[in-house]
């Protein structure tokens, strides 16, 4: 494939893009329970017409766009007087979650070289339901990550294990409102407690639960402490792009002091070109996302906001009771925002999320790891708020379904793993896998429970190297 010889013209570009779109998830259904973040068409328009009107200019260089330095600055000072930020708070504006996590880590990495200098390998603390990011993060930048179990059926970070796992070498806590999975919080007052008492930076991973968590406490919920105005926080992320309805690419890395935050940028004036000056990962981006998360948060405003948590607690609660309801169904923890987790111990859940699929519900898979067993998530958004009970109802009756399937046998892996194991994984090893799965070329077939019941069975390292194989081969230039 190639450039064509001549454009296509205007209607053959856009009657193309329609046609790729066909088999996208359809997240305008209210069917959706995951990824999509809809509050209404009238927010959606607002995004979308400030993100056209400024995705052209370049947020690069403030100087030279004020209007962008304007809106971040103004983004930032809402977002801190939410989450009780105080004069000395300092942030950014990033893409997403990803690139607020990584921001913090780097910022507490780079700190902790100009204070802590004799730290050779830095260490940060992640309680094992610390969102992947922060791996990432240790992928990137080299501070290792210590993985420490949480408080088994509460889901809750284990303050105990979290401080025996201290070292000389340690520079970041971390805990979040609320962990993705089980949608519980941190103690977040007692992990901060035991940051200031050590002398450690520790960051509030508040993606999910910087924004919409204040409104839930208002609604008269007893929602922890978890912002700034606990002792030892010294930093938090929060996403806009998930419960502030903001266009996509929309977080804010957010820090305790500009002390702290001076490690975050980054400074280059070393080669021929243009001086550089980074706050963020991106360098060239585009003013879009910036603008219309402005308009957006000016647009719908607190009461309305207020509002939209109203509805998605009430359908949270509708759904966690409506889920213990169901026989065969047990929810994870305590959901204490609009994320719910659930298992069974009757049926396979890879085939209750198949035959839900049949019934036109996209619901998400997690996967066994550590004391969490493999469970169904749901994360209950403004979109779903309507569909809720009936949701419910074929969700009893994916169950019923799921309990007379013929159980997934897996034992047939075992002599491939212990092979895998031992050696690394060697192409035959994968097709094999992948033959035990059902899976030819890189197209998934219609039902997923067999390959995620096969990749539940897997140690962690190797689902990794599997799905690393997987994509390489799913991101293959076309041919046609
Ligand atoms: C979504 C999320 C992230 C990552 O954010 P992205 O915007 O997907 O990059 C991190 N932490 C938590 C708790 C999240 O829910």
């Amino acid at each position: 494939m190639k450039i064509p010889d001549k454009g296509i013209g205007k209607d053959e570009v856009f009657a193309k893009l329609e046609e790729f779109r066909k088999d996208d998830l359809n997240w305008r259904t209210g069917r959706v329970w995951a990824y999509t973040y809809d509050a209404g068409k009238d927010i959606e328009e607002v995004g979308k017409r400030a993100y056209l009107e400024f995705l052209s200019e370049n947020a690069l260089d403030p100087t030279v766009f004020p209007s962008m330095l304007r809106m971040e600055n103004e983004i930032v000072a809402m977002a801190a007087a939410h989450v009780k930020g105080d004069a000395n708070t300092a942030g950014n504006f990033t893409s997403g979650g990803t690139e607020s996590i990584i921001l913090a880590v780097k910022t507490a990495r780079d700190f902790a070289r100009a204070t802590r200098p004799h730290i050779a390998q830095p260490e940060m603390i992640l309680p094992d339901t610390a969102h992947a990011a922060f791996t990432k993060a240790e992928a990137y930048l080299g501070v290792k990550a210590v993985r420490v179990p949480v408080t088994p059926e509460t889901f809750r970070a284990d303050v105990d294990a979290i401080r025996n796992a201290i070292t000389d070498n340690t520079i970041l806590l971390v805990g979040s409102a609320p962990q993705y999975a089980h949608g519980v919080i941190d103690p977040i007052e007692e992990i901060g407690a035991l940051a200031a008492e050590r002398d450690l930076l520790f960051h509030v991973d508040a993606c999910m639960g910087g924004f919409l968590l204040p409104w839930f406490r208002r609604l008269g919920e007893p929602v922890p402490r978890f912002e700034f105005d606990v002792p030892g926080v010294t930093s938090l992320s929060m996403d806009l792009h998930k419960y502030a309805f903001c266009p996509k690419g929309a977080s804010l890395v957010l820090y305790k002091s500009k002390d702290l935050r001076r490690h975050q940028i980054f400074t280059c004036a070393s080669w021929t070109g243009y001086t550089m000056v980074n706050t963020t990962v991106q360098s060239t981006k585009s003013g879009g996302a910036l603008a219309a998360a402005w308009a957006v948060l000016n647009y719908v405003g607190e009461e309305r906001y207020l509002e939209i948590a109203r509805h998605q607690l009430q359908a949270t609660r509708r759904v966690a009771a409506g889920v213990r309801e169901i026989p065969g169904l047990r929810v994870l923890g305590e959901p204490e925002m609009n994320l719910v987790s659930f298992t069974s111990d009757e049926a396979n859940v890879f085939v209750i999320i198949d035959e839900m699929k049949a019934r036109g519900w996209y619901v998400q898979p997690q996967l066994a790891f550590a004391n969490s067993k493999e469970n169904i998530h749901l994360s209950i958004s403004m979109q779903n708020v309507a569909h809720a009970d009936a949701m419910l109802a074929d969700l009893a009756g994916a169950v019923e379904a799921a309990k007379t399937h013929p159980p997934i046998d897996v034992s047939g892996l075992a002599g491939i793993l212990d092979g895998v194991l031992a050696n690394d994984l060697t192409p035959e090893m994968y097709a094999n896998l992948l033959g035990a799965a059902g899976i030819t070329g890189a197209a998934l077939p219609e039902r997923l429970a067999e390959i995620n019941t096969i990749m539940n069975a897997l140690p962690p390292k190797l689902r990794e190297r599997l799905l690393r194989e997987f994509v390489n081969d799913l991101f293959t230039p076309a041919t046609e």
